[in-house]
């Protein structure tokens, strides 16, 4: 599928700031502040990374208010460059690197707000990871709440039916689900899953540490959840080429590629930056979940979209769901693994 998932999307008004200009720091800088960063990492008990769509820029993906991001162009009457299709894009070494960090016990949780699938095919736990706006290859039955990773984009957009059903077997394996299998990705107006979103509101107040990565940080919620850290009296480190909404608010804020400084960050902390061989899928970083164990169907409250015509941002639903701390039975129609060894990605038939 193309990845032009933009394109998809409803016509929108305020896309807020495009095309502010890229800063760089010099080599001197930015080894210096890199170093500040590692001696961060090594000093906080618990890192969260919030990853954007400048990470999977140097994919192939283009961003969205970069110099030439897809809203960024949009404004200029011009069309974004598209170098990749989704199935095709690989993980980049800030990918592979943030599966590291994990590994490693550095990254307690990781944030994105990117729908290109690639923290999932790089094979970071999704246990310890939140896509706010969705996943390209992810859909989610609206009756049991089961997320089926494929491995083909979905195609479908806004939360829509992808005209699958589910195949959980319920009621003592009697019959399945059955329920209509909608697009995770979210519209403008689309509210936000409540899973992941307080998941990662719960680790943003939990975390001494947040580092943003290849974000402006202009969309609401997903941008504000590392003022959450700062506001516990963690620290902030924002690494990206254009001023970010809270530059005022960090501690470090580095101007580069992020790729050169996950590369520059892996080497000071002594860390090697994982190979990829191949799209994998990793439910859980215990390990616990097992093929062995039959799929068992959680009935489970959705929430329902509401439309916000008005509103310039991503919003969550208000009042969000009370949280009872279950987590939602989530088996992927594709082979679960430990999170160190990883498999090829395969669906079931
Ligand atoms: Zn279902």
């Amino acid at each position: 599928m193309s990845v032009n998932y933009a394109a998809g999307l409803s016509p929108y008004a305020d896309k807020g700031v495009c095309g502010l200009p890229e800063v760089f720091d010099s080599p001197e800088e930015l080894k210096t502040k890199v170093e500040t960063l590692a001696q961060l990492i090594k000093e906080s008990q618990y890192l969260v990374v919030h990853s954007g769509a400048g990470i999977s820029t140097s994919t192939g993906i283009p961003d969205f208010r970069g110099p030439k991001g897809v809203w960024t162009l949009e404004e200029k009457g011009e069309s974004p460059h598209f170098d990749t299709t989704f199935e095709d894009a690989r993980p980049s070494v800030t990918h592979m690197a943030l599966l590291g960090l994990q590994r490693a016990g550095c990254l307690k949780y990781l944030i994105s707000q990117n729908v290109d699938g690639l923290h999932v095919r790089s094979g970071f736990p999704r246990d310890l990871l939140s896509e706010l706006h969705g996943n390209m290859f992810v859909e989610e039955c609206e009756k049991c709440g089961r997320q089926y990773v494929r491995e083909k984009a979905i195609g479908v957009m806004g939360l829509k039916p992808t005209g699958r059903h589910c195949d959980v077997v319920r009621s003592r394996g009697l019959r399945a689900c059955r329920g209509k299998l909608i697009s995770t990705i979210l519209d403008w107006e689309d509210a936000l899953p409540d899973k992941d979103l307080n998941r990662a509101e719960e680790a943003s107040r939990r975390a001494d540490l947040a580092l943003t990565l290849g974000t402006s940080l202009q969309i609401k919620p997903s941008g504000d959840l590392p003022l959450l850290t700062k506001r516990k009296g963690g620290k902030l480190a924002i690494v990206n080429l254009q001023p970010t909404k809270h530059d005022k608010h960090a501690h470090l804020r580095i101007h580069s590629y992020v790729d050169d400084v996950m590369k520059q960050l892996m080497e000071l902390l002594g860390l090697d930056i994982p190979k990829w061989e191949g799209p994998t899928l990793c439910e859980s970083s215990n390990g616990a979940a097992t093929d062995a164990k039959p799929p068992r169907a959680v009935p489970e409250k959705k929430t329902k979209v509401k439309r916000e015509p008005t509103k310039g941002e991503r919003k969550r639903d208000a009042p969000a769901l009370t949280d009872d701390g279950s987590v939602k039975e989530e088996t992927a129609s594709v082979k679960r693994e430990r999170a160190d060894s990883p498999v090829q990605l395969k669906e079931e038939k």
